[in-house]
């Protein structure tokens, strides 16, 4: 047995098994290629899920994550530490939000909209205690903790894991009306993935953001917009809600925000919504800790140096354009925005999936007949050229 499948199996024996990875075992990465053991090469049209935009281990990234960790890694927060005040400002000029809290995961950056959400409700909208309720979409991916879990549509996320947080009310996605009838007095928020990502790349259609927006502010709701995984230009656009021209009260942001190098998430919205919280309510060890700002702070820089958002408007109009011309009889529809593409169907997705690893693809089924394109943001023309010649290829194969 080589050592690549030893690895692999020993991973199998000892890992709970909530995942169902594809048989490879990266060792290392640079820009879009990682590279198994053997030395054979891939191109990452995956990027982890959207947190690699800025591409495998950045130099700019990286040199920021071995400066900062030649000073100081971790102080906590009962101590300031010199990266914050930066990683603030640097937020503060993306988002054009005046206040943030730092965590870790994405689901922990929910958790805290959440809590923001339901505490702005108690404090500021006077709605009675114990009664606010949040607004989700059906389909809605937001993470993996029981809160979070118990508003999922999905039987497979939920199963077995109740009792569950009450308090949220599911709506269909991309229906303004439905969103409307379930606002409620005590309603303190609307939470919306943009464009749903785990789903499949769901978009909504053209207006729904902007309508939904118009409808918070009428009713007194918040609009939380969930960008962990649509932010950093994954869309063609900075954040997936600049398509409408909506500027949410709350950005969840998580993944790409710490350019694929560290793990940061966080909540940026104004003094009226996060400033409910006061010292002991809420907090992380962990959460904005030295290493994680200033990894997110030269991500960035690099975000806005290298044009993310446009390389992802522009390569995405075009993969979308050469997949569409692919005459291919299990294509049922592709879809997407900028370079965030899911092609669905009409067939099981993974063994398309196990064909193109073969081919030095990486990419990865979502639900069971979706394939999830979103490569590195920094790829160049040649290199998605390599990638769709070869997805092209399986595609309209037998
Ligand atoms: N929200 C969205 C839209 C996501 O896509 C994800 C992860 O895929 C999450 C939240 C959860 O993020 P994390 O896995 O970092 O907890």
């Amino acid at each position: 047995m080589s050592s690549t499948n030893e690895n692999m199996e020993t991973i199998r024996r000892y890992g709970a098994n909530n995942y169902n990875p594809l048989p490879v075992v990266i060792v290392r990465g640079e820009g879009v290629w990682v590279e198994d053991e053997a030395g054979n090469r891939y191109v990452d049209m995956l990027s982890s899920y959207s947190a690699l935009n800025h591409g495998h281990r950045h130099p700019k990234i990286v040199a920021a994550l071995k400066d900062q960790a030649d000073r100081v890694t971790l102080t906590s927060r009962a101590f300031h530490s010199e990266p914050l005040g930066p990683f603030y400002e640097r937020l503060a000029r993306l988002t054009g939000k005046t206040m943030f809290l730092p965590m870790n995961t994405g689901a922990e950056a929910v958790e805290t909209a959440i809590k923001a959400a339901r505490r702005w409700a108690y404090d500021k909208k006077g709605v009675p205690d114990g009664q606010a309720e949040i607004v989700v979409c059906a389909g809605n991916f937001h993470g993996r903790t029981i809160t979070v879990t118990s508003f999922s549509s999905s039987p497979a996320y939920r199963r077995g894991f109740g009792p569950f947080t009450p308090g949220f009310v599911i709506v269909p996605y991309g229906d303004a009306a439905a969103l409307e009838r379930a606002i409620s007095p005590n309603t303190a928020a609307f939470l919306v993935e943009p464009i749903q990502g785990e789903a499949g790349i769901i978009v909504p259609p053209e207006g729904y953001l902007r309508a939904a927006s118009d409808i918070c502010k009428r009713h007194n709701v918040l609009l939380l917009a969930d960008e962990i995984q649509t932010g950093f230009g994954r869309t063609g656009r900075p954040f997936a809600c600049d398509w409408e021209g909506v500027t949410p009260d709350a950005y969840i942001l998580g993944k790409a925000l710490g350019g694929g190098v560290y793990p940061i998430s966080a909540v940026a919205a104004d003094r009226d919504v996060l400033g409910v919280f006061d010292p002991g309510s809420h907090g992380s060890t962990f959460g904005g800790n030295p290493l994680a700002c200033a990894c997110a702070t030269a991500a960035m820089d690099v975000f806005e140096e290298e044009r993310l958002a446009d390389r992802s408007r522009e390569l995405g109009d075009y993969a979308m354009e050469r997949l569409r011309r692919t005459a291919s009889p299990v294509v049922k529809q592709i879809r997407g925005r900028g370079l965030f593409i899911g092609i669905e169907l009409a067939r099981p997705a993974r063994p398309y999936c196990e064909r193109l690893m073969e081919l030095g693809v990486l990419c990865k089924e979502t639900h069971e007949t979706t394939i999830r394109l979103a490569p590195p943001l920094t790829i160049t023309r040649e290199e998605l050229d390599w990638g769709l010649d070869r997805i092209v290829q399986v595609l309209s194969g037998p």
